[in-house]
């Protein structure tokens, strides 16, 4: 059976946290060009921690999704709440060195751009390693399935439409659909960091979401979520 923190007693979550992990998922509430919705990698998020409860519930207590994280990236758009990197790792610290016990801890998220706040936070996390931004953590190694996912269509490309697609097509405004920057993202980190996505792309996407289809989304949430528990029972042991 799957607890959820908010739906325990204190005594029952002390008799609990010993043999489980505590799962935080971090949503992210960021512009995702004119056709996929803003909260995007909340649902991707939401989705891949239901997969995870699914094949992993007796094993977890799960934390109510944080929805708002790191996305200074995009706030040169419209539609992004953001607190920074800095702050997000701040208050992660915070909340998990505040536990009195201190349980194993995972923390989940579907977006990429929290990775810097997750390094600086030291909790143990997952997030896409197919992501732009893994390349700048060194010590970290992309599982031959997942090679060639989200590179280079880091964000609102054909991915993650496919994605939403599989998951939620009444949000996904196919119509409204352009591509944005196609290019190799190494090359353009510089600007990336410095200038954001609009730095090198005004549709606020990176990526072309031509072609996005349903099957390639189950696909790659499968991918994902078999990465997702990998993680999982390395923390678990
Ligand atoms: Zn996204």
């Amino acid at each position: 059976m799957t607890f959820t923190i908010a739906d325990l007693t204190r005594p029952e979550f002390e008799e609990l946290i010993h043999e489980r992990v505590l799962v935080i998922p971090v949503g992210s509430v960021e512009q995702h060009g004119p056709h996929l919705p803003i909260g995007t990698d909340s649902h991707i998020t939401a989705a891949l921690v239901d997969e995870l409860v699914r094949l992993r519930g007796e094993q977890l207590v799960l934390a109510p999704q944080i929805p708002i994280s790191a996305s200074d990236e995009h706030t040169s758009f419209q539609g992004t709440l953001s607190m920074g990197s800095n702050l997000l790792s701040a208050m992660l610290k915070a909340i998990t060195s505040h536990l009195s016990i201190r349980p194993r801890t995972l923390l989940v998220s579907a977006h990429g751009g929290n990775l810097a706040a997750f390094l600086e936070a030291s909790t143990p996390f997952w997030v896409p390693r197919t992501h732009v931004l893994i390349e700048a953590a060194a010590n970290w190694e992309l599982p031959a399935d997942a090679r060639g996912l989200w590179e280079p269509d880091a964000h609102a490309g054909r991915t993650e439409t496919s994605v939403m697609l599989a998951l939620r097509p009444d949000l996904v405004r196919l119509s409204q659909a352009v591509s944005g920057y196609n290019g190799p993202l190494s090359p353009v980190g510089a600007i990336l960091a410095t200038d954001g996505i609009r730095g090198v792309s005004t549709t606020g996407v990176l990526g072309d979401p031509s072609g996005a289809n349903r099957e390639e989304g189950l696909a790659i949430l499968a991918a994902l979520a078999a990465d997702l528990v990998r993680t999982f029972d390395q923390v678990n042991t």
